[in-house]
């Protein structure tokens, strides 16, 4: 038997799912996806591939909680070698109350419950399952790790809306998100970087949501998402940072209800409202419409902006990073956000962009740029083993 931690990543629509050896946290012994949850749910594993294990049918009506039984029954079976010593759930939001991973109890289960209303869509499917597990197996160890915690170390300059300051005293502010990815690239920066990993860095997560990170000594200081994680750069579907009176114009002009100004900005904007093609990089780089190309330039026009407005919370740019699907895969994303911060010193050795290489910036530019895969299953891991006291 391989000792190994369960973690479970629940998106708006998707139940991500991996086992970690507790000796070797790194690298994923098993790793899968359950997508299209409640229209065309699929189950798939991309790690071992093509190891040809039967995979459950699901009921097109599946939910997270049922996606999370049939996925706990199937790795009862399928992967019964493995001995599951503790879980580690990523939970987007820790509030003001959670500045790292936290060994779940009964109390901070209620604590965790009561910042539901700061992300509707995803805390609840986050809770399901650690109560879920709960439920079936008491006394297995559950640690949440939080997509907001590593943002704990931003100002409160950096924090602030300029609205009435009571305001945010009750937690009206920017949190910022997608930690878990921001923490394992600082946690690579050394063997990048050297010395300069604690210089001033911003970090590209570019995926179907997408943020940045302005880092000091690897530590967040600024970062584009905000209250929620709808703020700052074009995503794949959410529209990012918009003029807010533009929701006054849609409620007073329009008459959009709530519900429809909260699809508008979650889920048909960004890439796809735009090009009205796709929400996918990928596919918008394959198509010859000259409106993908509009979203595409507008996806690179405003990375490059908010990178830009990073600059002054760090005081000038070391080293780029990218991350995630867009940032790790698309050269040409890259080179467009990169050739609109000339003026920042960043200069693309285009053939080194081009062939994947990690560092692609000229040896002689005085910002290092860099492609770095994210991971956030092994920091979840990482975190699960040390706090539920398996090493
Ligand atoms: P999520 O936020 O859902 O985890 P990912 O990090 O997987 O998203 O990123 C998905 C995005 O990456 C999509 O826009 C997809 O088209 C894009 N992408 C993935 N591979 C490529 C590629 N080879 N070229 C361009 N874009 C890519």
């Amino acid at each position: 038997m391989n000792d190994v931690v369960l973690t479970l990543n629940a998106g708006s629509s998707s139940l991500k799912f991996a086992l970690h050896s507790v000796d070797d946290p790194l690298v994923p012994v098993l790793r899968g996806k359950v997508t299209g949850l409640k229209r065309a749910p699929a189950f798939s594993l991309s790690v071992p591939k093509d190891a040809g294990l039967p995979l459950p049918a699901l009921d097109p009506a599946c939910t997270h909680e049922e996606a999370t039984v049939i996925l706990l029954d199937w790795l009862g079976t399928h992967a019964a070698q493995h001995a599951i010593k503790a879980v580690g759930h990523r939970v987007v939001h820790g509030g003001t109350v959670f500045d790292g991973p936290a060994r779940v109890d009964a109390a901070k289960l209620a604590q965790m419950a009561e910042l539901t209303p700061l992300a509707p869509l995803h805390q609840p499917h986050n809770l399901a399952a650690i109560g879920l597990i709960a439920e079936r197996a008491p006394s297995l160890p559950q640690v949440a790790c939080f997509d907001t915690s590593f943002h704990a170390t931003q100002p409160e300059m950096n924090r602030l809306f300029a609205l009435p300051y009571e305001m945010s005293q009750q937690g009206l502010k920017r949190y910022g998100f997608h930690g878990l990815s921001y923490a394992f690239i600082a946690s690579t920066l050394p063997e990048h970087l050297g010395a300069e990993a604690n210089g001033r860095v911003v970090v590209a997560h570019l995926g179907n949501g997408a943020s940045l990170c302005a880092m000091k000594n690897r530590q967040s200081v600024a970062t584009t998402m905000g209250f929620t994680a709808l703020d700052g750069l074009v995503m794949g579907r959410r529209s990012g940072r918009i003029d807010p009176g533009v929701i006054l114009h849609l409620v007073q002009q329009r008459g959009m209800s709530v519900p429809e100004i909260d699809a508008l900005l979650y889920q048909q904007s960004g890439l796809l409202g735009v090009s009205g093609i796709s929400n996918a990089m990928q596919d918008l780089e394959a198509s010859s419409d000259p409106r993908a190309k509009l979203a595409i330039d507008l996806f690179c026009y405003r990375a490059a902006c908010e990178i830009a407005g990073l600059i002054p919370a760090i005081g000038g740019l070391d080293a780029l990073i990218f991350t995630a699907g867009i940032g790790e895969n698309s050269a040409a994303t890259r080179q467009a956000i990169c050739d609109q911060l000339v003026w920042l010193g960043v200069e693309v050795d285009r053939y080194a962009n081009d062939n994947g290489a990690t560092v692609i910036s000229m040896p002689e530019a005085t910002c290092k740029v860099l492609v770095i895969p994210t991971n956030e299953d092994a920091v979840i891991a990482q975190s699960t083993i040390e706090m539920a006291g398996l090493v």
